[in-house]
């Protein structure tokens, strides 16, 4: 392998999406500036960047901030400062000729009364037994009255798979369970407030999410950009940078998917085996703005086979500064799977907008953009059970340490990137 110069760190932390930069802000308030950030793109955020064409601005689909622990406020406020707002989610699920606010199981009185009758006899009929598998979890949770009308289509819509493959380690705090007698009250009220972990989120005034990003990089030393590692010698604590330039550390911290750093080590044939076997389902964006305002809405769930997307939202909705003329729209439609980016899907996207009634036959299209998201969610079925404490562990031992989403090949969000990178910079800092 090539070497033209080396360089010593005592923290390499590999990407600069936003667990990288939170991972740096942290190191940096701790007095601990002997960082690099390694970042492959020519911008920093990963899939928190913001991206600005034609005068429009998007995020790779919606990222709304939710934030749940004080810790997680005191850092965006601390980041954000005023450039901050709290919005009331607008958001439902349109399957069947309805039009359901969500959370789907929390508003059954917005069904069609033979639907709602249906789901209603599921919920007294469910008999409490432990789950083994996502569709017994829904089964048990909601009874296969609503697992029919919303959780199997849509999530089989989303993960591409047969519920019964997928575990239910990872869906408490993210799918909403409320109680069944709350569910069964539904039927015949509508609830004083709005259920689930995302009621309420908060985005940035200006700036798209980008904003966050940009008040991260703003605080730490410059991010490395178009610097991709290559490769990893943990013993040796040597990096390669896009193939040629080699980096030495004390400690490293991990923010890229687990299949593709453990891709990257010398040696380590047997971790290299195991997360082999990881799995994730890709996600494509499609961001369309159209010459008219529509009815805003932040998003929007589509379940139904019939359309190739699951959820569109609407981003002048909570940002008006992301269109250039305000009596425009912008929407970003989320597909499925790799999705080719061809002139014959925009059209069958443009007909599921229609049988939705999101646009008209008279709608203009005034831009388009597609974003591919390779890794977007993590597959939890039995490999992952089985493989990623023990990858990670086996990372930790030999002084990696994997955070973020990707990192720890988990389903979490931006705040747990910032928490995360706060522990990390902490156990960094005993260590000294
Ligand atoms: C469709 C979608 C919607 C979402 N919506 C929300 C939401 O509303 N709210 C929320 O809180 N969260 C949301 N999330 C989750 C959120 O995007 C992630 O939790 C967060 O962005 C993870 O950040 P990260 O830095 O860990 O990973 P990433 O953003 O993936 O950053 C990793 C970085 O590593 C870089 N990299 C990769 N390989 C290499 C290499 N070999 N060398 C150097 N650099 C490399 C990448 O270029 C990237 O910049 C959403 C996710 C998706 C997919």
């Amino acid at each position: 392998m090539a070497t033209s110069k080396t360089k010593h760190v005592q923290t390499l932390i590999l990407g600069g999406g936003i667990t990288g930069l939170a991972t740096a802000y942290a190191l940096q308030k701790r007095g601990m500036s002997d960082y690099l950030v390694l970042e492959a793109n020519p911008v920093p955020g990963g899939l928190c960047a913001t991206t600005t064409q034609n005068g429009y601005q998007f995020d790779f689909g919606g990222h709304f901030l939710h934030l749940h622990t004080p810790k997680g406020k005191k850092i965006v406020q601390e980041l954000l400062g005023t450039n901050l707002k709290k919005h009331a989610r607008k958001a439902f699920i349109y399957t069947n000729g309805m039009k359901v606010p969500y959370p789907f199981q929390s508003n059954l009185w917005a069904l069609f009364p033979e639907v709602r009758a249906i789901c209603v006899e599921g919920l007294k009929r469910i008999e409490p037994q432990t789950p083994q598998n996502f569709e017994q979890w829904c089964l048990q949770s909601f009874g296969w009255g609503l697992y029919e009308a919303f959780f199997r289509p849509y999530n089989e819509k989303l993960w591409g798979k047969p519920l019964r493959e997928l575990s239910c380690d990872w869906c408490g705090p993210f799918v909403p369970a409320p109680a069944r007698k709350q569910m069964l009250q539904s039927a015949t009220h509508k609830p004083a407030h709005p259920q689930g972990y995302n009621a309420a989120f908060y985005y940035p005034k200006k700036g798209g999410i980008g904003a966050l990003i940009q008040a991260l990089v703003k605080q730490i030393n410059p991010v490395r950009l178009n610097s991709r590692l290559t490769h990893l010698d943990l013993k040796n604590r040597t990096a390669w940078i896009n193939g040629k330039e080699k980096i030495t550390f004390d400690h490293v911290v991990n923010t890229l998917p687990l299949p593709d750093l453990v891709a990257c080590l010398e040696g380590n044939a047997t971790l290299k085996k195991s997360a082999q076997k990881l799995e994730s389902r890709p996600v494509t964006i499609y961001h369309l703005a159209l010459a008219r305002k529509l009815e805003p809405f932040h998003w929007i769930y589509c379940p139904d086979p019939a359309q190739p997307f699951y959820r569109v939202g609407m981003v002048n909705s909570f940002y008006p500064e992301a269109v250039p003329d305000k009596e425009t729209s912008l929407l970003w439609v989320e597909l499925p799977g790799q999705i080719p980016h061809t002139p014959d899907m925009e059209q069958k996207i443009w007909n599921g907008l229609y049988q939705k009634g999101l646009v008209n036959e008279d709608d203009v299209s005034l831009f388009s953009a597609w974003q591919d998201v390779p890794h977007a969610y993590v597959l939890f079925n039995a490999e992952r059970a089985q493989r990623v404490p023990a990858l990670l562990a086996a990372l930790e031992k030999q002084g990696c340490y994997c955070v973020g989403r990707y990192g720890r090949w988990e389903y979490s969000f931006m705040e747990t990137s910032l928490l995360q990178g706060d522990q990390i910079a902490q156990k960094l800092a005993n260590l000294l």
